[in-house]
């Protein structure tokens, strides 16, 4: 009988999976393996909160496939060199894989395919995996991508979305594989204590109770920063769990406006994989210079010690920060808020900050990450790139009666209401409450005067 081995990468489920679909056709035996791979591992990309979480993964699709008569065959080390020992070991003809989008996904997929097919194999990559539209399947007249997403979503809109597929009933995997040892989370360091685990199966819970009672209030709600109102569902689109396709899918058929503001979120998501993989250099060079002299670790380390540490005086920044180190997750308000504090208020390099990002997101993901740090930084794809977020008026505006403040730095625990987010204003014992909140490390009037002058704006700033 044929053999097919499924290289499983970031799209760690049963449900909706083509490359499984395609391997399974027709009774064939397949071997479904994931390399712990170490060019990931040597980039700096495998952080404790991730690996936990991929733990959970790869134990729960072992799970799964196990359930069905077949189970998971995990390899350590080089892609290439692993899939091809194992395809000739197992006598298999073809190798599935989902594409991807960065420069080292891009180019380990084109090592693997020169690799198999010199072997007398084939490498087939399917293109809707991990994500709804594929990269390249809508672009502009002039161009290879789009870089304006309003453009992009009204064509991204009008793609025919596939069918979701089914999970298979039956996996035969081979004799003589051997398994391979699964990682666990249990003893791993540095993991943060409130971060969420992973696996398809929690995953299609969250996404059945998110469909049944969080999606219709998305679009009142997604800003509330103490509402926590989202659906918490981007670890699990980093790592496959659940099928953007599906989703999207699924909450289109849900309806209403809170459904579409959800189904464009995942269009954003779409839209930075396009940009990615038609730049890939863009997840470390700026996708549109301004010519920044960006202040960086040797000149702004004190300054950058407090952003990550949360201690920057500024309640609403802080409060994220913290939430980031406590969750390994922060609510989008709070990225675009650090993000913004970061670059536009202490004028430090967005590559930095993109770097703790990834240090602690169990949702670390290039695309998303890097692009959307470039948004905010005005070196992206944003329109107005020269706006600068106010963390007050923000903070007034997105946790109105200062609930997401009080949750995350206890020193302001007992500031009743908006006040929390202007400490340095309040009188008497309510000041002496403060158990040592510091003063706030930077004017936002300097910080916006700074930035104007370095990317030479005339003074009238884009604040909101
Ligand atoms: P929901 O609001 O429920 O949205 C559903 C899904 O849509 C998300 O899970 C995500 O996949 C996608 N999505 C939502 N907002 C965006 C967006 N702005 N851009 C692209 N996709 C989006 N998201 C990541 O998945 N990984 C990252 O590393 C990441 N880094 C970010 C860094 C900065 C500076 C900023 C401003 C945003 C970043 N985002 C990142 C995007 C966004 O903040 C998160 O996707 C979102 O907060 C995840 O929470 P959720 O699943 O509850 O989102």
């Amino acid at each position: 009988m044929t053999v097919s081995i499924v290289l499983f990468t970031s799209d760690l489920r049963l449900h909706d999976h083509p490359p499984l679909r395609a391997a399974t056709a027709g009774g064939r035996q397949v071997v479904p393996l994931f390399v712990r791979d170490r060019g990931v591992t040597d980039a700096g990309f495998a952080v404790p909160n991730r690996l936990a979480f991929l733990a959970d993964c790869l134990r729960d699709l072992d799970a799964g496939l196990r359930e069905r008569g077949g189970r998971l065959v995990v390899r350590s080390g080089g892609v290439v060199e692993e899939v091809c020992a194992l395809a000739a070991a197992a006598g298999a003809d073809e190798v599935h894989m989902a594409a991807d989008v960065s420069g080292y996904a891009q180019r380990r997929e084109r090592r693997l395919r020169r690799a198999l097919e010199a072997d007398g194999r084939r490498l087939h990559v399917h293109d809707t995996v991990n994500q709804a539209v594929a990269p390249g399947a809508v672009a502009p007249a002039a161009s290879d991508h789009f870089a304006v997403f309003t453009p992009y979503f009204r064509h991204w809109s009008t793609q025919r979305l596939r069918d979701p597929l089914g999970a298979p009933r039956a996996v035969s995997v081979p004799d003589g594989i051997a398994a391979g040892e699964l990682p666990s989370r249990t003893g791993l360091p540095g993991v943060s204590p409130g971060a969420a685990c992973g696996g398809e199966t929690a995953a299609r819970k969250q996404l059945t109770a998110w469909l049944r009672s969080g999606i219709a209030a998305y679009e009142d709600r997604h800003d509330d920063l103490s509402g926590d109102a989202t659906s918490r569902l981007s670890p699990h689109l980093h790592f496959g769990t659940l099928s953007p396709v599906e989703l999207a899918q699924r909450a289109r058929k849900a309806g209403g406006p809170g459904a579409e503001a959800f189904v464009r979120q995942l269009a954003w998501r779409d839209f930075h994989r396009q940009v990615l993989a038609a730049r890939p250099a863009a997840a470390d060079a700026d996708y549109r210079t301004r010519h920044d002299d960006w202040r960086s670790e040797r000149t702004a380390r004190a300054d950058i010690e407090a952003w990550r540490e949360g201690r920057t005086g500024y309640p609403v920044i802080d409060a994220a920060m913290r939430q980031l180190r406590h969750e390994g997750w922060m609510h989008n308000r709070g990225r675009l808020l650090t993000a913004s504090f970061l670059t536009k208020t202490l004028y430090v390099d967005w590559r930095v900050g993109a770097r703790h990002f990834l240090d602690l997101l169990v949702d670390g993901d290039l695309a998303n990450n890097q692009l959307n740090w470039q948004w905010v930084a005005g070196t992206g794809t944003d329109t107005r790139p020269h706006r600068v977020l106010n963390p007050v008026a923000q903070g007034r505006r997105h946790d109105p009666d200062g609930a997401y403040v009080r949750r995350w730095v206890p020193e302001l625990a007992g500031v009743a209401g908006a006040a929390v987010h202007e400490p340095w204003r309040l009188r008497g014992p309510d000041r002496a409450e403060l158990g040592g909140y510091p003063d706030p490390i930077a004017d936002l009037a300097d910080g916006l005067a700074r930035f104007r002058r370095a990317r030479a704006l005339p003074r009238d700033g884009d604040r909101a």
